[in-house]
C-alpha cells in the first residue's frame, strides 16, 4: 500500500499542538489521581502522546489497555461489540479517563464506559482525537474532542485500513471507493 495519495487533514505538528491543548483541559477540570483506560489498537499513538502531554504537566495517571472489536465491515461501525482483551486493573473507585482515537456512531464508547460504569468508577470522562458529528447513532458525547471532522473515512496517527496506515504522523483521507 502506498502512502502518497492520501491527503493531510491535520499535520504532525497541528496534532501535536491539540494534544498539548488537550492535555491542558484535562489538567484544568480532572482530578489529578486518574486512570487511562486507552481503547485498542487505534487510540496506541494517541495515548502515547497524550499520557507524555500529561506527564509534562505533572499529572501522574496509572494507564491500562483494553482492546474492544465490532463485528462488521472493514470501514463502518458495526453494532456488536466484544471485549478481546480486558484491563487488568482495577477501576472500582477510581476516576477513569477512556482514550479512543474517533467518535462515530458511539458504541464503542458507550460500552466502554456502561462497562467502567458497572465496575464501579468514581466518575470516567471520554476524549477521544476525532469526532465525527452527525454519524451518533447512540446518545453518548466525548467530554474532550481533539477534532472534529468531516464525514470522510480517515487513517493514520494510530487509525487504521485493515490494519495498514497506522504508522502514518498526520492523519489523512483515504479515499476508499
Ligand atoms: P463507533 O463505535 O463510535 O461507531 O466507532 C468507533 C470506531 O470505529 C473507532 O474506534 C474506529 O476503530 C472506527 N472508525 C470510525 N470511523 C473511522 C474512520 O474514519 N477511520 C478509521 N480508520 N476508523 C474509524
Ligand atoms: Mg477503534
Amino acid at each position: 500500500m502506498s502512502t502518497r495519495e492520501i491527503p493531510v487533514l491535520f499535520s504532525a505538528e497541528e496534532i501535536e499542538e491539540r494534544v498539548k491543548g488537550l492535555a491542558r483541559e484535562i489538567s484544568l477540570k480532572l482530578p489529578p489521581d486518574l486512570m487511562v483506560v486507552s481503547l485498542l489498537k487505534g487510540s496506541f499513538v494517541f495515548t502515547a502522546d497524550l499520557i507524555r502531554q500529561l506527564y509534562h504537566i505533572g499529572l501522574h495517571p496509572q494507564v491500562d489497555f483494553m482492546t474492544l472489536s465490532s463485528y462488521g465491515a472493514t470501514t463502518e461501525s458495526s453494532k456488536k461489540i466484544t471485549i478481546n482483551r480486558d484491563l487488568t486493573e482495577e477501576v472500582a473507585g477510581r476516576h477513569i479517563l477512556i482514550l479512543d482515537d474517533i467518535l462515530e456512531s458511539g458504541r464503542t464508547l458507550q460500552y466502554a464506559r456502561n462497562l467502567i460504569t458497572q465496575r464501579n468508577a468514581a466518575s470516567s470522562r471520554i476524549v477521544v482525537m476525532l469526532e465525527k458529528p452527525g454519524k451518533r447513532e447512540v446518545a453518548i458525547s466525548a467530554d474532550f474532542v481533539g477534532f472534529t471532522i468531516p464525514d470522510k473515512f480517515v487513517v493514520g496517527y494510530g487509525l487504521d485500513y485493515a490494519n495498514y496506515y497506522r504508522e502514518l504522523p498526520y492523519v489523512g483521507v483515504l479515499d476508499i471507493h
